[in-house]
């Protein structure tokens, strides 16, 4: 056999023929193509193909078999091959038939298919490959094997190898992990002269980086500071949805925009493993992926990016707005954006935060669910990115409980994940629980849950996801910068009446009591913490820095530097 397995089923035989010839004719090279005309044939084919060690990428089943629903054999799929896209394969216009369209709603809201493919009409068919190769790209990146992908070597999961690993996840950057007696590990090993010490990054262009530093990172990922220019219209600090979005329009306004990041691109939404309520994005688009297609978005319009740059002071001086990098001393700004998110809350009990990387986790498990299949994991949480979590590693490990200090799960998630949990079998919901304790020996075996009457309980456990609330990213900032008592950065007309406000106009939407200093996203007060709110805010508060110009202009006004602008 040639390749990871592409399967297609359907008891039409035209349709299967169409099917089956399209697929054979484009990815016969890479791919083995195998078609069956029924859902039994199908099952023992995948059996068989799970025996045999094949991987399968993508089954295309069609909607209505006999004795069956193309959904049904699709969900039973992912019981044999946890990784495999399933497209459901419907006739042109079956969306408008109340049947087929129920079925693809359903299907889609249990996890039974990824989504649905029309079937091919006549050759060549770009619609119907632009759904296949959709599908081969998004298997590829799931098992590591994109092109371009940097792997990481080191002799445990945790330690510098984690941090590293973190730090490309939140650079978005294809990577793969492995340790350094794994076949892949050695593979990677072999290739080097000599005894190298771990850990170690092979870049897709061979070059070694052993134990790299954050700013290595940063220059590998193409976004280190330019040590000629640290003067801009406009710095961004935070390159989640809020400051991609801002720099995407600040930089195509014709503002000299510069983003700072303290990780690297895409914040929150990379560890989201796919958003589905993002406009324009039908089937869902993974964080990672949204998050790589705007930094291109900013970077082709002229924005510049600093990764691994903490922000860690505001000022005013001279009249411009200075602030200092971590890393970089310090860059200067007519106008600063502060989209520096909110992170999750700890959860204070010691051994397991020793764990962190070695089977515990905080946040999403984007990078994390494809080591996990076939074991017992708990999400801790009761929020919609507690229930997202539980989903997507629903589908690769044994068991997922999830672990809710509340009495219900609607009270904090929304209606279709609460659904969705309902109906997913091996996703069970522990309500008013709590975990107290863990451990392990080199990776997380067993937690302590205690229940509202107190009782204790360990379970066996190899994944902890924390997913606990979340803390304003604002701890940094001056005291001329307001904030709500959680932390929370306040704007507009809240900040109108503080004594901090020092001017007489009237702030503007976002702006915050430092005038020229807007916030944007998850870290202003009241914001809704979701990736369109936030690519929102960015937009909006570069719009608001044209009314800034147009007021006040852009170069320091000696009037308004007098009265400390
Ligand atoms: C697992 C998960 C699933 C989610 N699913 C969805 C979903 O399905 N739909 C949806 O709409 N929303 C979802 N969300 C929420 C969404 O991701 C956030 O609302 C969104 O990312 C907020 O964007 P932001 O730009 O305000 O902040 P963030 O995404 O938090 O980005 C802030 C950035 O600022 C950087 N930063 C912080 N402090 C500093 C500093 N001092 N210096 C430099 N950089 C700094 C951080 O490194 C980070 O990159 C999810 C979140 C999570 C965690």
């Amino acid at each position: 056999m040639t390749g990871p397995v592409l399967l297609a089923v359907d008891d039409n035989p035209d349709s299967l023929r169409a099917v089956e010839s399209e697929l054979r004719e484009r990815y016969s090279r890479d791919y083995t193509v195998l078609a069956e005309a029924t859902a039994d044939g199908a099952l023992e084919r995948l059996e068989q193909l799970v025996a045999e060690g094949s991987d399968v990428a993508l089954v295309l089943a069609g909607h209505r078999l006999a004795g069956t629903t193309g959904g049904d054999l699709l969900g039973r799929v992912h019981q044999i091959h946890p990784h495999a896209k399933r497209g459901l394969l419907i006739d042109w216009g079956g969306w408008g038939d109340r049947g087929t369209g129920e079925a693809i709603h359903d299907d889609m809201a249990h996890g039974r298919i990824d989504y649905y493919v029309l079937r091919p009409s006549g050759t060549p068919d770009e619609v119907f490959h632009s759904a296949v190769s959709s599908f081969l790209l998004e298997w590829s990146q799931s098992q590591k094997t994109a092109p371009h992908t940097i792997y990481v070597v080191g002799e445990s999961w945790s330690g510098r190898a984690y941090e590293i690993r973190d730090a490309l996840e939140r650079c978005a950057i294809p990577h793969a992990f492995c340790l350094a007696d794994s076949e892949k590990g050695r593979e990677v090993l072999d290739e080097l002269d000599g005894e190298t010490p771990l850990p170690l990054m092979r870049l897709p262009n061979g070059a070694v980086l052993v134990d790299p530093s954050d700013a290595e990172i940063a220059a590998a990922a193409g976004a280190a500071v330019d040590p000629r220019k640290s003067d801009f219209d406009i710095v961004i600090v935070g390159s989640g949805p809020a400051g991609l979005s801002a720099a995407v329009y600040g930089a195509s306004e014709g503002f000299s925009t510069l983003v700072v990041d303290a990780g690297g691109i895409g914040g929150q939404a990379t560890s989201s493993s796919l958003i589905r309520n993002y406009l324009g994005f039908p089937r869902g688009v993974s964080g990672g992926r949204l998050s790589e297609q705007a930094y291109e978005q900013a970077w082709v319009l002229g924005a510049s990016f600093a990764f691994m740059q903490t922000a860690v002071g505001l000022e005013r001086e001279d009249g411009q707005l200075r602030v200092t990098l971590s890393e970089h001393g310090a860059v200067t700004a007519r106008a600063v954006i502060l989209a520096t998110g909110a992170t999750y809350r700890r959860i204070g009990v010691p051994e397991l935060e020793e764990m962190n990387g070695a089977g515990v986790f905080y946040g999403g498990p984007a990078s994390e669910a494809h080591g996990l299949a076939g074991l017992e994991v708990y999400v801790v949480g009761g929020a919609n990115s507690a229930g997202q979590a539980a989903l997507h590693l629903a589908r690769f490990a044994r068991r997922v409980t999830l672990v809710i200090r509340g009495g219900s799960l609607a009270e904090g998630m929304s209606h279709y994940l609460a659904r969705q949990i309902e109906g997913t079998r091996n996703v069970d919901v522990r309500l008013r629980s709590e975990v107290v304790g863990g451990g392990g020996d080199t990776w997380l075996r067993h937690l302590v849950l205690r229940g509202d009457d107190g009782v204790e309980e360990t379970v066996e456990a190899e994944g902890l996801f924390l997913m606990i609330g979340a803390q304003p990213h604002s701890g940094w900032l001056t005291d001329e910068v307001a904030r709500d008592s959680r932390g929370f950065i306040v704007t507009g007309s809240e900040v109108a009446d503080d004594p901090r406000w020092p001017l007489e106009r009237s702030p503007f939407l976002l702006e915050t009591s430092m005038p020229g200093v807007f916030a944007a996203g998850d870290v202003r007060s009241g914001a809704v913490k979701r990736v369109a709110s936030a690519v929102g805010d960015g937009s909006i508060a570069i719009q608001l820095v044209h009314r800034l110009v147009a007021e006040e202009g852009l170069d320091p006004d000696p009037e308004l530097v007098s009265r400390g602008f």
